[in-house]
């Protein structure tokens, strides 16, 4: 049996796995990224986690590396400018690992990655034009056209989050302004939610907590239980998403729009904002082809299984 590492590297937990070629992961494991806080003991973190995974039997079954992670250029095969990694200046990561366990490795973007795992294994198998949005603590965006993972020249394309799509609007990490991940992702929401406590007249059930107890869950199951302020912080991120994603579909007219991560998985409170404000925008020529779905895949598992398929797909 073929088997591929697959290396999921996110701003709070990396997740490692053994994927077969159906797309089962074998055995999986995950280190904390920032544990120990340096780019030595990261790579001492995961060397550990493979090691703890791959037997000497299982080795000689991995025909690859697929490793999917934020800031990276694929194209060079480094992880650079990451601000949520204590990955700092350029990383050569797939020479690194290329080195360690002498076996091709690839690297994508993770959006990209999420892309791939909802087409081969997910929600959008058999589709070729779709887009894959993943919403965590950031937002970003996987292209797929004519059934290809749209990468950019240097494999950049698709961060969606960055987009302006509030002039002038809130300050974003990245150094600008009104970017679309800072009123639809986790940390969107939760600032949607600071922003209605401030302005609003009506009460919300979690206003007595603290601040850094207000979590984007709570104000979820608070949404769920008809809590106005949460209802509206959902209301305002998905007006938002829905009328970003018009534009998209302008201009990639994909068959589906898949909304993944973690955020995704509240349903119908984000969901229902989201496909009227796409609709409200869209030329009607678009309405009838266009469907918005959940990712069919855990939120923790498209990527690192997208991961997977960059191992398969070039054997
Ligand atoms: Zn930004």
């Amino acid at each position: 049996m073929n088997i591929a590492i697959s290396i999921d590297i996110g701003g709070t937990n990396t997740k490692i796995a053994l994927v077969n070629e159906e797309g089962q992961i074998l055995r999986k494991t995950a280190i904390s990224t920032w544990e120990g806080n340096s780019k030595n003991a990261f790579f001492d973190n995961l060397f550990s986690g493979i090691n703890e995974l791959v037997s000497p039997e299982i080795f000689h079954q991995i025909i690859g590396i697929g490793i999917d992670a934020p800031s990276c250029v694929p194209k060079e095969g480094i992880i650079k400018g990451a601000s949520n990694l204590p990955l700092k200046g350029e990383v050569p990561i797939v020479d690194i690992l290329g080195i360690k366990y002498k076996k091709p490795v690839f690297l994508c973007n993770d959006a990209n990655a999420a892309a791939l795992g909802e087409g081969e294994f997910g929600n959008a198998q058999g589709l070729k034009n779709f887009l894959v949005v993943t919403l965590g603590t950031g937002l970003g965006a996987g292209i797929i056209v004519d059934g290809k993972v749209m990468t950019g020249y240097s494999g950049l394309s698709g961060e969606m989050g960055h987009i302006t799509a509030v002039k002038n609007g809130r300050q974003c990490g990245c150094g600008r302004k009104g970017c679309l991940e800072t009123y639809i992702s986790a940390t969107g929401i939760k600032r949607n939610f600071l922003a209605e406590l401030a302005d609003s007249q009506v009460k919300s059930k979690l206003e007595n907590l603290p601040l850094s107890e207000i979590t984007t869950q709570k104000i979820a199951k608070a949404a769920e239980e008809g809590d106005i302020p949460s209802l509206k912080s959902f209301e305002i991120g998905g007006k938002i998403l829905g009328e970003n994603l018009a534009n998209y579909v302008h201009l990639f007219e994909p068959e589906a729009i898949i909304l993944a991560g973690g955020l995704a998985t509240v349903g119908e409170i984000l969901f229902t904002p989201t496909i009227n404000a796409l609709f409200e925008n869209l030329l009607p020529n678009y309405i009838d082809t266009i469907q918005v779905l959940p990712s069919a895949l855990g939120a923790n598992e498209a990527a690192l299984l997208g991961a997977s398929t960059l191992v398969f797909n070039k054997k």
